[in-house]
């Protein structure tokens, strides 16, 4: 018989698929990871398993603990997964602008979501940081991953996302793309393939809004460069321990328009129905492959996870022209008949 223990053991091992109309124009051979064929439809269920693993082993979780994170959906997620295998209750506290959509998941995986203010300094304490620490503190027996300094999160990305990444395209990969959150999907993957070929050219994708681009280019935390946006999982008003910055060769910053409207293309002209990280992603790194890109070269951009989770945004027709994001040919014909 061929089966597999739990839902966890199909973590991983994702494919590697070649774009072919987005990149029109553009040389060398640009290909996609696509995490979300992991079972929790996200590339955190490889840092899910990762951190409650290290943590079983380091002695800081317990039979019958407590999970609590502070996560923009997806790692909950991944959190969720490993802590129903092993037994384990977890806890979840949100930002509110992260999709209704990301916290019914959670909920129906069983876990306890707390949805806290967006607009909030990191350590005021209503912040869905603060918030994730003051719990651990007062509930006994609790485990808080924190994926933003835990490196056990990098370390699941040097342990699997990379060789992946290697063996897939036989060592010929040359560039490397990724969207900066937490830091651990970029640098995980990004050590890996540099000890392996040390030219391998290394792109975080940042929003503005956030702090990394600017910290990389001059070493200042720059407290202008933190202003809402709205693309989720990517881009930071912290440094997280997860980034190290000589592991990122550039910083791109993308906006979200031009990330809402590169999604919609990969799902209609791709048939890759992914988040909204991903049209971020894929947007930076093209703009970088167009001028740079030569024929040999192999370009690999991982896009963190499914579409589903955007239906109310970004894949939302009126919800995007709310936003001024929808452009005139994607007008409808009842607003054509309409006019
Ligand atoms: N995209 C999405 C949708 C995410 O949830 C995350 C995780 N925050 C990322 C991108 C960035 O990945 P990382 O945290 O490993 O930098």
């Amino acid at each position: 018989m061929q089966y597999y223990n739990s839902i966890v053991e199909t973590i991983g091992n994702t494919p590697l698929v070649k774009l072919n109309k987005v990149t029109k124009n553009i040389k060398g051979t640009i290909l996609v990871k696509v995490e979300y064929f992991n079972p929790g439809n996200s590339v955190k269920d490889r840092i899910g398993i990762k951190m409650i693993e290290d943590a079983e082993k380091a002695g800081i979780l317990k039979p019958g603990g407590t999970i609590i994170e502070g996560t923009s959906g997806n790692t909950g997620m991944g959190l969720a997964l490993t802590a129903i295998a092993k037994g384990y209750k977890c806890i979840f506290t949100m930002s509110d602008k992260q999709s209704q959509e990301k916290i019914n998941i959670l909920k129906a995986l069983g876990a306890e979501v707390v949805v806290c203010p967006t607009n909030v300094e990191p350590d005021d304490p209503r912040s869905y940081y603060s918030v994730a620490k003051r719990l651990n503190k007062e509930i006994p027996n609790s485990f808080y991953p924190n994926q933003y300094d835990n490196l056990s999160n990098t370390a699941a990305h040097y342990e699997t996302t990379g060789p992946e990444i290697w063996k897939q395209t036989e060592g010929k990969i040359t560039h490397y793309a990724a969207g900066v959150g937490t830091g651990g999907t970029i640098c995980g993957v990004s050590k890996y393939l540099k000890e392996r070929k040390p030219n391998v050219f290394t792109l975080g994708i940042d929003t503005y809004g956030s702090v990394f681009k600017k910290y990389k280019e001059t070493g200042i935390f720059d407290e202008n460069e933190i202003y809402p946006y709205l693309t989720e999982g990517i881009g930071e008003d912290i440094l997280p321990k997860n980034v190290d910055f000589n592991l990122i060769d550039l910083f791109i910053k993308v906006t979200d328009k031009d990330a809402a409207l590169m999604t919609r293309r990969l799902a209609r002209e791709e048939g890759l129905f992914v988040g909204w990280s991903c049209g971020a992603a894929v947007y930076g790194a093209l703009e970088y492959a167009r001028e740079h890109l030569k024929d040999n070269d192999v370009m690999v951009i991982i896009l963190p996870d499914h579409g589903t989770r955007y239906l109310n945004k970004i894949y939302n027709d009126e919800w995007m022209k709310n936003h001024g994001f929808l452009e005139a040919e994607f007008a409808t014909a009842r607003d054509i008949i309409k006019s």
